[in-house]
């Protein structure tokens, strides 16, 4: 072979380039290579010259050598093409998308076994607090010694001087071990009929081994999980790999023991939450072929499957598939992308579709399996709206008395309920009485939000904190600062007023924040330890209690405020799932949702639980305006520390935009978080018929354009909001 390759390397700012294949290496495309930039070496993929054009042409003479193969199987070809796709559909770069593939690059170095470090339990005689809180915190986990430390939130240097006192030891891991075998007949649930005729089209889908999507569409306790792993048995029969997506970390815990119970064993996890030991053990076993079940977050979708036979990607409905940061891609279509390139079926699970799914369907590119009715005994649940009108709250309260009352009741029959509010903390907005001062963040277009729990003020787009004040920093007024709206943390305050003897819990991203804080809430729930939750989307998707009987939605007209094309879906899917979590067990459920307007289309196809008369009407108000999934937007946002040289280089793209037909540009305007974490941020919207290639025109279009080196321009293809 020619011993010219080319690399794709992992710097962003460049496309591939040319090297040269010393004697006695032997790499082929997909390899993963050490190569030389400048002064620095850095990993990159062997690609295939025709399927990307390079960056810099040189001379044979001129090229450098590759300085290594690591020791890992080539990346498929399926995931180097989904890499291609992605690139080019989302205008990400290359490199950027290869970095997904390559996230845990520690695990292409040769050795075999790392050291983490653990408690010993042996206490040294003289102990610093410093150095005891620090046992104390890191408590039975394990890991490296930075993670250690972060875990402790110490410096290295505390750990390092703990292991040499002998309170902490190292202990070799082994990331070559394998993962359990998952066995498909472990434990086979006995499928209703419905079930049956579901499971069946989807394993034949697995057997056939080519590209199908499906849209698994069955409300909520209808038994979705139970007939996709029909699908899974299949494939781990076959010996192939199958990759469940789900859509947030604090879902994988109540999953993976229902993983257990179905299967035997626990999948492959992968998410953020990994010790760099579990991600290089993980990956490895993946590249391998011989870790049969992943269950990941969206990043899951760029391993190196090698003989995938399956994806699921679950809750497909979810905005958390949808990146916004980095390669702004959606998870969900990639996955489709994925499984038409291996080629493999994709099913696509949710009670409460996406309208562009629905679409695929109408236009015949995916099957839809459906699944009626809930199992067992199970019955929808009956749902009222509160008027707030007529039936408001007492004064400075947020529950109706009806929804009180119905609390009452479910308490007294020791069964649950919850309360749903999107929104975290104590309260949105703090205010001084007095001279009107607003806490606003420094950073972004966003007020401070008061999270009463942990005494502070936190901005939820960039982290900023700061400790709850006691007066006012403007006019120095005391206790003169009031908090403006409920947050969960108030509508839980509220509810122990009510009833005092009840059992309340928090349900946020604050408090259930890993795995095992997911793990212990089931837990709880289950134990019956917890009479009243409260809680935020997080707690809409995925869990099943039996015993929960009653949900109050505080504020269903939250997600409508805004002006968002799609706020009419959202709020019907938040609120159609959270309406899921009620009476799935044998007792009957109820719901009620709290409105300012009762008569609006969504709050009466929830009432009337009409899915499909809000789908109809909500297809053709997105047909009327040309909207996605008709019509295509893309957004690009332009944003810059200087706000000049932001708004000048929005509109000297503004100005550039070429004339096509079929295409508009709307704006520059402000983004809809017109400063983030200290960046102003610009947006033009560019609308485009469905049939144009507007990523080409795009990529023509900023191709000639430069601005200044403080500016970041960023393309978001098929846009969350429009
Ligand atoms: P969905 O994902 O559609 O909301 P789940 O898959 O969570 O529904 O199923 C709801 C509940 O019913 C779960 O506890 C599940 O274990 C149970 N279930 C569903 N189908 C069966 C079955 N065929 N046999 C036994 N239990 C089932
Ligand atoms: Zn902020």
């Amino acid at each position: 072979m020619s011993s010219r390759v080319r690399v794709l390397v992992l710097n962003s700012a460049l496309g591939p380039l040319d090297y040269r294949v010393p004697h006695g290496m032997t790499v082929e495309p997909g390899s993963i290579v050490v190569a030389p930039l400048g002064p620095r070496q850095l990993l990159g993929v062997v690609w295939e010259p025709e399927r990307m054009p390079s960056d810099a042409e040189v001379g044979d003479n001129r090229l450098r050598p590759l300085l290594g193969v690591a020791d890992a199987p080539p990346l498929p070809d399926a995931l180097r093409r989904l890499i291609e796709w992605t690139a080019d559909y989302y205008l990400a770069p290359p490199a950027a998308v290869v970095r997904m593939a390559l996230s845990s690059t520690s695990a292409l170095e040769g050795a075999r076994t790392v050291t983490e470090y653990r408690v010993t339990g042996h206490v040294p005689d003289r102990l610093t607090p410093q150095r005891a809180q620090a046992l104390e915190r890191i408590g039975d986990r394990q890991g490296l010694i930075r993670e250690l430390a972060t875990m402790a939130d110490v410096s290295d240097a505390v750990i390092r001087g703990l292991v040499k006192n002998g309170a902490i030891e190292g202990v070799e891991v082994d990331i070559d071990s394998p993962f359990p075998l998952p066995d498909p007949d472990h434990h086979r649930p006995a499928l209703s009929e419905d079930q049956r005729t579901a499971a069946d089209i989807l394993v034949a889908g697995v057997t056939a081994h080519s590209f199908q999507p499906v849209l698994l569409d069955g409300v909520t306790g209808s038994g979705k999980t139970e007939v996709y792993f029909e699908a899974v048995a299949q494939a781990i029969a076959e010996g192939r790999q199958v990759l469940v997506l789900l859509p947030e970390i604090a879902l994988t815990e109540p999953f993976l023991k229902r993983f257990h119970d179905r299967f035997g064993c626990e999948p492959v996890a992968w998410h953020s939450g990994l010790r760099s030991s579990q991600r290089r053990r993980a990956w490895r076993a993946i590249a391998s072929g011989q870790g049969l079940v992943t269950v990941g977050a969206r990043s899951a979708l760029f391993l190196p499957y090698r003989n995938l036979g399956l994806i699921v990607v679950d809750e497909a409905h979810e905005t958390s598939f949808k990146q916004e940061d980095g390669v702004h891609y959606h998870a969900r279509d990639v996955a489709v992308m994925r499984g038409k390139f291996e080629p493999c079926p994709v099913i696509l699970a949710s009670a409460t579709p996406a309208i562009e799914t629905r679409q695929q369907v109408a236009l015949g590119r995916y099957t839809e399996v459906k699944l009626p009715g809930r199992f067992g005994p199970a019955q929808m649940p009956t749902i009222e709206a509160i008027d707030l009108i007529q039936n408001p709250p007492e004064r400075g309260r947020w529950i109706a008395p009806k929804l009180v009352a119905a609390m009452k009741d479910v308490l007294e029959k020791r069964e649950q309920s919850l309360l749903y509010l999107n929104r975290r903390g104590y309260a949105p907005l703090t205010l001084c009485r007095t001279c009107g001062h607003r806490f606003q963040c420094p950073n972004c277009t966003a007020w401070m939000v008061e999270h009463r729990l942990v005494r502070r003020l936190a901005c939820h787009h960039c982290g900023h904190v700061l400790p709850t004040p006691r007066a006012c920093p403007e006019c120095d007024g005391e206790d003169t600062l009031v908090a403006c709206g409920p947050g969960v943390e108030r509508i839980a305050d509220e509810a122990t007023a009510l009833f005092p003897e009840a059992k309340i819990a928090v349900v946020t991203s604050d408090t259930i924040w890993s795995p095992a804080k997911a793990a212990e809430f089931v837990g709880r729930m289950e134990a019956g330890d917890i009479d009243i939750v409260v809680g935020t989307q997080l707690i809409t998707k995925g869990y099943h209690f039996p015993n929960l009987t009653l949900v109050g939605v505080i504020d269903a007209d939250l997600g409508l405020d805004g002006g968002d094309l799609r706020a009419a879906e959202r709020t019907f899917q938040q609120i159609r799932q959270v309406s899921g979590r009620a009476g799935r067990g044998a007792k009957p459920g109820h719901v009620f949702i709290q409105t300012h307007s009762p008569k609006a289309q969504v709050m009466q196809a929830l009432v009337t639980g009409d899915a499909e008369a809000f789908y109809t009407a909500e297809t053709e108000a997105r047909r009327d305006a040309d909207a996605p999934p008709f019509g295509r937007y893309a957004a690009i946002i332009v944003s810059s520390e200087d706000q000049g040289a932001a708004q000048s280089a929005a509109n000297m793209i503004a100005r550039a935009a070429p004339k096509v037909d079929g295409m508009h540009v709307f704006g520059p305007a402000p983004a809809p978080l017109a400063m983030l974490r200290g960046r102003h941020r610009f947006r033009l919207l560019v609308h485009a018929r469905r049939a144009l290639a507007v990523q080409d025109v795009i990529r023509e279009w900023l191709g000639e354009l430069e601005w200044s080196a403080k500016v970041r321009v960023a393309v978001d293809v098929d846009p969350y909001s429009f």
